[in-house]
């Protein structure tokens, strides 16, 4: 550590459980923030600051109006260009601490390349907003000793527990199959900017603590900011019959076919895509039936009552329908 590093840290150094060999090791580390919006974008920010000296950002979608009264680190500009969040994050992070070297994937985490995403981990953060990720997450994380820290809010609500493969119990050994049924979300419940906060900072305390420490206190915390209610438990016992973490069954990280997904609440279907895809020659082809606007990462497109976004690996969402089939449809009509 130079002095220059010495003096921003300071403050955090000051603090005796993390100190200077503290400080050298999130300097040293590397955490994945899996999911940038409401929880990752905070993750990613306050990671930032601290000093994590590399971060992997992790994000399928883009900034939107809607998600500025509560996704910390995006601005109105964002929105306005449709800047995909893992690109947005990394220009903020690069003007909040320049030395952090950050990564943005424009992507969705699927058993295909979660080995690349996430494989060099020292810490996974879970900002991601479905149980078919954590999942995944968690039978990466298992299957290679990566600590991870799950996080959920909706509503006023929200909930966290940290994982730490072979010391504590692991998602699978606390909720042994993902919920069936709809949940719900912020598309559909709303949600609260002070929820959110409450629950990436539990999170990030965590992985700081986990990073500079390798240990953690093993507990589930939920949060009611509106009521002003905090409850924790201490975490449960390992399951000695765990699935996941007892007899290392990973059956989340195995490839299967990924259907187009109905992006719950907000009319829009997100069409998986085969490969990466020329967005200029794509636009060239889509201006003839309407507004088309391109950057560097995305495309968008609107026409027949359609609003089409499509980004440079062939994913592409479709906002005006619900409908899996319909989308489908467009992509291979209008998109390949
Ligand atoms: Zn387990």
């Amino acid at each position: 550590m130079d002095a220059a590093q010495r003096e921003r840290y300071s403050r955090q150094i000051l603090f005796s459980p993390i100190g200077e060999r503290g400080q050298e090791r999130l300097l040293a580390s590397h955490a994945v923030i899996a999911g940038c919006g409401a929880l990752g974008s905070f993750h990613a920010g306050a990671l930032a600051r601290a000093g994590v000296g590399r971060l992997t950002i992790i994000d399928r979608d883009y900034v939107e109006p809607s998600n500025l009264h509560r996704q910390f680190l995006f601005e109105e500009a964002d929105a306005e260009a449709a800047l995909p969040k893992a690109a947005a994050a990394a220009r903020r992070i690069a003007r909040i601490n320049s030395s952090v070297a950050v990564r943005s994937a424009i992507a969705d985490l699927t058993p295909s390349n979660v080995e690349e995403l996430l494989g060099g981990a020292g810490i996974i953060l879970d900002g991601t907003d479905n149980f078919e990720t954590r999942y995944l997450i968690n039978d990466f994380a298992v299957s290679r000793g990566i600590p991870w820290i799950y996080g959920a809010a909706v509503a006023a609500y929200g909930l966290t527990m940290p994982v730490i493969p072979a010391h504590t119990a692991c998602l699978r050994c606390v909720y042994p199959e993902p919920p069936s049924g709809a949940q719900p979300t912020c598309e559909t419940s709303g949600v609260l900017g002070p929820i959110v906060a409450a629950v990436a900072s539990l999170q990030v305390a965590d992985a700081l603590r986990i990073l500079c420490t390798g240990e953690v206190h093993s507990r589930i915390t939920t949060l009611d900011m509106w009521g002003g209610i905090v409850r924790q438990v201490e975490g449960p016992a390992r399951d000695p019959d765990c699935p996941c973490c007892a007899h290392r069954e990973f059956p989340h990280l195995e490839e299967r076919a990924r259907p187009p997904v109905s992006l719950c609440g907000r009319d829009a279907v997100q069409v998986g895509g085969a490969g990466s895809i020329d967005l200029a020659a794509l636009a060239s082809r889509l201006e003839p039936l309407g507004p088309v606007r391109v950057n560097e990462y995305a495309l968008r497109a609107q026409f027949s009552g359609y609003q089409v976004t499509v980004f440079a690996d062939g994913r592409a969402i479709i906002k005006g329908t619900g409908d899996t089939g319909l989308a489908r449809s467009l992509y291979a009509r209008y998109i390949g």
